[in-house]
């Protein structure tokens, strides 16, 4: 079950709550909504509550959403857990849009700008801004998590497989196909070496099978040198053949198949920098701090039979993950990142002409485009009738609201009532266990 976060009159966080006795606590008049997503109690009066259990946040970060999970290593039990999706193509979009005006200013007829493109220098451990976005996006979950809620560690996803894993030696049989956490480190590594394609035909998007380049039957090892992987048709078609018949026809290839399996294992370590750059910031924050492979995540979350989701990912990061994960009823909080606005202060139009100058001002009548705001209109007005939606200020005093039934104009400030800030965030209720059908089924 999806717990409600609570803190105290102090605004400290006490243990979170069942939804019932949420229920409870606000029919009682004990407690005030605090904030809305997540969803958060604040008690009215002081309390002797004893101390909140220690909870653990857990971070699987994905390129596109990741995934967080916040659970109690005692009981098992998933407490919270959202999926936060970033919005770097956007970014990256926005930057080009930004580069193109500005180069369009060179062959204008103005006055003369001396050139600067290498008076420009990057500082250590620069990131491009869209990857930065998802470790800036990561961070104020982690700080705003912990501010509501008594996490005592984290665990994140580092690696996308264990290299010392890897160093076992020799493994018996079948046993890396069977879901073992070394089958489990060994795919990873596969995947990542072979770019997650077929190395004899280069088909991707497919399910890929772990193939011994020597087969078994002649002797070959289940060293991970050894290991490729193919889709089946070529699997089936290769059986026993040795690779330089099998690819007699296609001489290029071969050679690459035979390079690629000699390439040393550090080769293949793809150095992921975004979530080096998130581990040595989340270090910084002081929490004690575990770290998990992609292997490790995988083999959890098989052993437990949860499906492929970026929050029951979340939930199996790492070696501390209670045996027994309790998930059931769990309601992921679905977070999208929103950005702030513009700091653009000229407006264009198509052609990139400006057509006008943006006010300085941001807040009209108590309230800031993005904010989540109910209307209620009487009759009367144009846009009469319920309406709940993001706002749209306008210095009139009438503004538009974003509705998922589409846009209303013309809403007068007066009939607006708050509902949640504009906090760089936009939410929906997930469904519990739903699979996200856009992952790779790896
Ligand atoms: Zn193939």
């Amino acid at each position: 079950m999806s717990h409600v976060f609570v803190v105290d009159s102090d605004k400290q966080p006490l243990s979170p709550v069942h939804p019932g006795r949420a229920r409870l606590l606000l029919k009682a008049g004990k407690a005030a909504v605090y904030r809305r997503a997540p969803f958060t109690l604040i008690l009215k009066k002081p309390v002797e509550e004893p101390r909140p259990a220690p909870l653990r946040l857990k971070i699987d970060p994905g390129a596109r959403t990741t995934g967080l999970a916040l659970v109690d290593d005692a009981s098992g039990q998933v407490i919270w857990a959202a999926e936060l999706t970033h919005r770097g193509a956007e970014i990256k979009k926005a930057l080009d849009k930004r580069r193109a005006m500005r180069r369009g200013r060179r062959s204008r007829q103005t006055r003369y700008r001396t050139s600067r493109f290498d008076n420009r220098r990057r500082r250590t451990g620069w990131l491009p801004p869209l990857h930065l976005s998802r470790v800036h996006n990561i961070l104020t979950w982690v700080s705003r998590i912990t501010r509501i809620a008594h996490v005592t560690a984290l665990s994140q996803e580092l690696v996308r497989f264990d290299l010392q894993q890897l160093e076992q030696p020799e493994i018996a049989g079948v046993q890396y196909q069977h879901g073992t956490l070394f089958g489990c480190e060994v795919r990873e590594y596969l995947l990542e070496k072979w770019q997650r394609r077929c190395s004899y035909c280069g088909a991707h998007n497919r399910p890929l099978q772990i193939e011994h380049i020597v087969a078994r039957a002649r002797g070959g090892t289940a060293r991970v040198s050894n290991l490729c992987l193919a889709c089946e048709p070529c699997n089936t078609k290769k059986g026993t053949q040795v690779l330089k018949d099998f690819l007699a026809h296609d001489p290029e290839r071969l050679a690459r198949v035979l390079a690629q399996a000699k390439a040393s294992l550090k080769d293949a370590t793809a150095v992921n920098v975004t979530r080096w750059e998130l581990f040595r910031r989340l270090q910084a924050s002081g929490l004690p701090l575990e770290t998990g492979s992609g292997g490790r995540t995988k083999y959890n979350r098989r052993v437990r039979s949860l499906p492929k989701t970026h929050w029951l990912g979340a939930a199996c990061v790492g070696e501390s993950t209670p045996e027994p994960l309790s998930t059931e009823g769990v309601v992921p909080l679905l977070i999208t990142a929103t950005g702030r606005g513009r700091r653009k202060m000229c407006n264009t139009n198509a052609l990139g002409f400006p057509t006008g100058h943006r006010k300085r001002r941001r807040r009209y009548f108590g309230f800031q485009t993005g904010d989540q705001v109910r209307a209620v209109v009487p009759e009367g007005f144009a846009a009469v009738g319920t309406h709940v939606g993001r706002v749209m200020v306008r210095a009139t005093g009438h503004f538009d609201l974003t509705t998922t039934q589409g846009r209303v104009s013309g809403v007068p400030h007066r009939f607006c009532h708050p509902i949640g800030r504009n906090d760089g965030y936009r939410y929906q209720r997930g469904t519990p266990h739903a699979a996200d059908p856009t992952l790779p089924s790896a």
